[in-house]
């Protein structure tokens, strides 16, 4: 069974060049036809194989292809697969450091490592979750514990009016509201204005409520702006408040030391939410937080039962740090990557995809017709579509959709777009490991036709209507 799987698994990925970037997922019916009842007898493998391969993954965005350029992409390098495979084919219990020490030593070292790559300190604690979402919502339990005790309703948090929308939802999970966030507003880089942030606090305090969060980004999902980290540090030193940041999408180009300058104060975080299933190209399920003072971390999650061994002070011990008990072994997808790769890889690929990034917004900046929005803070661009004929907001907007809508239906690339203040803006983000300077030309070459193409239409027929 297993190599009837493995074969299946290559013989996908060695085709994953030539599959559609944007899948076909027109599936409505296929779901339909799916649904059945729980089968009472067994089914061979193979029949459930051919399914899988044949009939519903080619129904999905190609996210580990290499031309998803989409949303922020994802990765799936080999060896986490094959790590995956063998934490759940041994199932050994590493929600305890006691239950199987030296596989959460492994654990442990790939946190340090994290550490150690984000510059962060001795003393810090780390914690794998499921994805960025809830490494934040771990980090905001962590600033309410510390800051407000059980004064939660007192309590207001700042974000920009670029965040991901994540922030919020964890806010709300950890029992912030709505009405205690405070949306800040962004400059022309689509970066948190200091001076804002720090009116909005001294507002609030007037009100006599207590601020005491900060949710910065190092790398924004629309644009892929980086907050001005070392400023918001600053503002949050004087005024006392818990600095978190989203680093999600950027966090990983702080791997290069060449590009550790834009993300200038990334090391100055309270805490950090990292992203390795975006930036260190592991498959889906794998985000990380770091908090720089541990024991807040620790403070928030640990616990014991008359059930459960003693906890213990020397080793890292999952449940102690975070809110499950029962779980995979995420470390081990990390810790075998790293080992097999090592960090040079990385650093290179990562900087491979930031001056991909570079270079094909300079070409595409060149198109007649276009007009870069926001050029690679890290490696992600937007860009929206002007034309004589195209005298509306409206009228933009909508050339620029078609322009996405046309250059993913050529299958080569997948764009997606955003909406900022009323504009519709196009994104190109390059951070898969599969992507390279084929594909980017490709890229380029694919955008220009299809501008060329909708300027000579003009209006498109819906903006008319
Ligand atoms: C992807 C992303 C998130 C959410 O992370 P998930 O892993 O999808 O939960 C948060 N912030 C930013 C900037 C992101 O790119």
């Amino acid at each position: 069974m297993g190599r009837a799987v493995v074969e299946r698994c290559v013989e996908h990925l060695a085709k994953i060049s030539d599959a559609p970037s944007c899948g076909d997922t027109a599936s409505a019916e296929l779901c339909r036809s799916l649904r059945e009842a729980a089968p009472d007898e067994p089914s061979g493998l193979d029949p459930l194989l051919s399914l899988l391969f044949e009939e519903l993954i080619p129904r999905s965005f190609t996210t580990p292809g290499p031309g998803y350029l989409a949303y922020i992409p994802g990765g799936g390098v080999y060896p986490a697969a094959l790590a995956d495979f063998i934490a759940d084919a041994t199932n050994r219990y590493t929600g305890v450091w006691a239950a199987s020490p030296a596989l959460v030593q492994l654990e442990a070292n790939a946190l340090e490592w994290l550490r150690e790559w984000m510059h962060f300190p001795v003393g810090t604690a780390g914690l794998f979750t499921p994805g960025g979402s809830m490494a934040t919502f771990n980090a905001i339990l962590c600033a309410r514990e510390r800051h407000l005790g059980a004064s939660i309703r007192e309590g207001t948090l700042y974000t920009s009016d670029q965040a991901h929308h994540s922030i919020v939802k964890a806010a709300k999970l950890a029992g912030i509201f709505h009405d205690r966030v405070r949306v800040i507003p962004t400059d022309a880089d689509f970066r948190m204005k200091v001076d804002a942030l720090a009116d909005a606090i001294a507002e609030d305090r007037r009100r006599g409520l207590r601020p005491f969060m900060v949710a910065s980004s190092a790398g924004t999902t629309n644009t892929g702006a980086v907050d001005p980290l070392d400023e918001i540090a600053d503002l949050c030193q004087r005024e006392g408040l818990w600095h978190h940041i989203d680093g999600a999408y950027g966090a990983f180009f702080h791997l290069c030391p060449e590009l550790q300058p834009l993300l200038s104060g990334l090391p100055r975080g309270d805490s950090l939410t990292l992203d390795p299933h975006k930036g260190m190209f592991l498959p889906y399920g794998t985000g990380a937080l770091l908090v720089r003072d541990g024991n807040a971390l620790r403070a928030v999650h640990s616990a014991t039962a008359g059930y459960l061994p003693e906890n213990q002070g020397e080793f890292y011990d999952p449940a102690q740090y975070g809110p499950e008990l029962s779980r995979g072994f995420p470390g081990l997808r990390v810790w075998m990557a790293v080992k097999m790769f090592g960090a040079v890889r990385y650093r290179a690929a990562i900087a491979e995809k930031r001056a991909l990034a570079v270079r094909a917004a300079e070409e595409v900046a060149r198109i007649p017709g276009i007009v870069m929005d926001a050029w690679p803070q890290l490696s992600l661009f937007a860009f929206h579509v002007e034309g004589p004929a195209l005298t509306t907001q409206a009228a933009r907007n909508e050339a620029t959709r078609r322009l996405m809508e046309r250059v993913t239906a050529r299958g080569r690339v997948m764009l997606t777009g955003c909406t900022v203040d009323g504009r519709h803006l196009a994104r190109v983000c390059v951070l898969s490991f599969r992507t390279h300077q084929d594909r980017m030309t490709a890229c380029v070459e694919d955008i220009a036709a299809e501008v060329a193409a909708i300027l000579a239409e003009g209006p498109g027929d819906r903006t008319v209507a």
